[in-house]
């Protein structure tokens, strides 16, 4: 029997990428796919553009935070798999009310109406940004939250309340932690896409603090890869972090950008001032995943940022209007 999953936040850069491979030639083929997306400046229609006329494909704009519009959805669906989100920390850090709006308040009016309809299973997509920074060693799911931005905060409080409806009513929730990811379709704000246009055009690329931050880099299709084994297999009420095995300093990976973008340290990278509180190393222990379903990340970082590369290099209609609307 068909599955109906409902999407949110599947305008964006993963949740786009996830509708994708569910509707592709991969994916299950079982399944038909109700995006619902407010289209804030991060979501964009043209995301959608290739599985837009698949039969099994529906789209509404709208937000997480409206009951009427959720409540109406998800009856219609089996289940929920949960990107919405505001997702840029340096964002938070300028005003975070609207990562507590989307973030809390939006997953709470989500998960109130996943339990109410009877949803089967109801995925929630978070980020190992909730366990604040590490030292030495990786994060177990069972380590301490310890959010520092007001986006991992909101995004650590969306977690629990989300868990709080499978610990109280028996809610089939299923939380993923994973790392930053990157690949096509990422807003150019973010690190990866920023360096790489930047240097496509020539630019510099600010680089923050002493550039040592370290980051453990995912894939697009390595999360999604894990989410689905999550959404199909994974268990009730259970965390599973998802990492792609190759920690970068902010550094390190400039200096892969700049070899496959063919441009020079020197003249290129500006060390800029460091963002406030910002976590020094990111580092999840993924072997959870691994042992119950079978997870292993299957794309070398330098393959997956030389296809990054390519698809930006291919693609300056899709991200030049979006670097201009925000002056980036
Ligand atoms: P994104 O910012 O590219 O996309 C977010 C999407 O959510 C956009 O399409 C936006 O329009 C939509 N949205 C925002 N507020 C909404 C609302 N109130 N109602 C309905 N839709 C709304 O984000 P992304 O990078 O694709 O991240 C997706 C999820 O993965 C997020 O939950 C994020 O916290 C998590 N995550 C991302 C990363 C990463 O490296 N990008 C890492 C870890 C976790």
């Amino acid at each position: 029997m068909t599955t109906r999953i409902l999407v949110t936040g599947g305008a964006g850069f993963i949740g786009s990428h996830y509708v994708r491979i569910l509707l592709g030639p991969d994916g299950p083929g079982d399944v038909c796919v109700t995006v619902l997306d407010r289209l804030t400046y991060a979501g964009n229609p043209a995301n959608l553009d290739e599985v837009r006329d698949h039969p099994g494909f529906a789209f509404v704009q709208g937000d997480i935070c409206d009951t009427d519009t959720v409540t109406a959805l998800v009856r219609e669906h089996d289940e929920v798999v949960h990107f919405a989100a505001e997702s840029h920390v340096d964002r938070s850090i300028d005003g975070g009310a609207e990562f507590v709006r989307t973030n809390v308040v939006g997953t709470h009016t989500l998960v109130v109406a996943a339990h109410r309809a009877g949803i089967r299973t109801f995925v929630q997509v978070s980020t190992d940004e909730v366990y604040g920074s590490i030292e030495t060693g990786s994060w177990p799911e069972e380590h301490p939250l310890r959010p520092s931005s007001p986006y991992s905060s909101s995004k650590a409080a969306g977690d629990l309340v989300a868990l709080s409806y499978h610990h109280t009513h028996g809610l089939d929730v299923r939380v993923t932690r994973c790392s930053n990811n990157y690949g096509h379709h990422h807003f150019p704000e973010k690190l990866i896409p920023l360096f790489v246009t930047n240097l496509l055009d020539g630019a510099q690329v600010p680089l923050y603090g002493d550039g040592g931050n370290i980051r453990d880099w995912l894939h697009i299709d390595d999360h999604v890869q894990g989410i689905e084994l999550v959404r199909t297999r994974g268990r009730s009420g259970e965390i599973y972090n998802i990492g792609g095995g190759t920690e970068l300093s902010n550094d390190e990976l400039t200096r892969l950008l700049l070899k496959e973008c063919g441009a020079d340290w020197d003249a290129s990278v500006l060390y800029v001032a460091d963002r406030p509180g910002h976590d020094r190393r990111y580092s999840v222990d993924c072997s959870k995943i691994r042992r119950e379903l079978g997870y292993v990340p299957r794309v070398p970082i330098e393959e997956g940022l030389a296809r990054t590369v390519d698809w930006y290099r291919q693609n300056r209609s899709w991200w030049e209007p979006l670097k201009q609307r925000a002056a980036l």
